[in-house]
């Protein structure tokens, strides 16, 4: 018999309006790129998992997509994978930022969590943005719902007090062997972690409603024997006059998504990566049951 502690193992569904900064606060927990963040909203569309060991505890996070009012059946089904993530978990993590703390979703989501009757931990986040009393009254305005126990006050891009959160994390979770190897970050393939690298630079890069209309898919991924892998990409856009937009004059918008994407990956990959994109207009993409496997989300929803 060891006399060390047991282990522990748990899942955390990290929830919350879109923006709140639940992708960077997941970064700052796993201490490395998992899940892609942006200045604009809904960028993530799947659950994705990161993985943190505390100790004698792995706490696996569940990374979900901004919960909102769906209209579409993309906004359904990145709903829906939201809400299954948040009832599998072990404890609910309720992240609201506390420069909007009660706006419409946040507003929505809580009373979801009371109508499900579950209680949560919650994180006022971006507090390098909010002086001090401002949030106690937030927080003292959150305890009267009667759900939310503990309160935690912290910023994901600063890491202002995320290691509080970490530490009660490791506590609360229960007891028992760890799901995933030491080593495990991510269960996410490593195809669509490279899908989503591509996402982000169109993100980050075009403007407009042309993020929200296009995804990417990596097609092929093919080890080399020098060490490099070669990459192939399609970015699925809805119109013609928006992969002339991808393209962009010459095709020097493209030749600049796949240049800095390709950096990224090389980075993250930690090797040299041959990064190849092709851009296919596919209007109803949004409707294609293909599509929604390569996301890893639910047609049906
Ligand atoms: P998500 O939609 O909830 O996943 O939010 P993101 O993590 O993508 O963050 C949305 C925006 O808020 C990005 O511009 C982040 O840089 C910013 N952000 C996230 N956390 C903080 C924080 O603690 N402080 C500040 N000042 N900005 C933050
Ligand atoms: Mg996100």
């Amino acid at each position: 018999m060891s006399d060390a502690a047991p282990r522990r193992c748990g899942y955390v569904a990290l929830i919350g309006a879109p923006n709140v900064g639940k992708s960077t606060l997941l970064n700052t927990l796993v201490g490395a790129k998992v899940s892609i963040v942006s200045p604009k909203v809904q960028t993530t569309r799947r659950r994705i998992v990161g993985i943190a060991i505390v100790g004698e505890a792995q706490l696996i996070f569940v990374d979900t997509p901004g919960i909102f009012e769906p209209k579409r059946r993309l906004e359904r089904a990145m709903v829906a994978a939201a809400w299954s993530g948040a009832e599998d978990a072990d404890i609910v993590l309720l992240l609201v930022d506390a420069t909007r703390p009660r706006d419409e979703a946040t507003r929505a989501i809580v009373a979801r969590l009371k109508n499900a009757r579950r209680r949560a931990v919650l994180a006022l986040n971006k507090i390098d943005l909010v002086p001090r009393p401002t949030l106690l009254e937030i927080a003292q305005r959150y305890a009267e719902d009667g759900i939310f126990d503990p309160v935690f006050m912290l910023s994901g891009l600063t890491g202002d007090g995320v290691d509080d959160l970490k530490s009660y994390l490791a506590r609360a979770v229960p007891a028992g062997p760890w799901l995933y190897p030491e080593d495990q970050l991510s269960d996410l393939p490593q195809r669509l972690i490279a899908a989503e690298v591509t996402r982000e630079q169109i993100f980050l890069q075009l403007h407009q409603e042309l993020p929200y209309n296009s995804t990417v898919e990596t097609e092929k991924w093919e080890e080399r024997d020098d060490g490099s892998v070669k990459i192939e990409q399609t970015i699925f856009v809805m119109r013609p006059g928006q992969k002339a937009i991808v393209l962009g004059e010459g095709g020097r918008q493209i030749k600049r998504i796949g240049e800095r994407a390709r950096a990224e990956l090389e980075r993250m990959l930690d090797r040299r990566v041959h990064l190849f994109l092709f851009v296919r207009v596919k209007e109803d993409w949004t409707e294609d049951r293909e599509r929604y496997e390569a996301m890893g989300l639910e047609y049906t929803s």
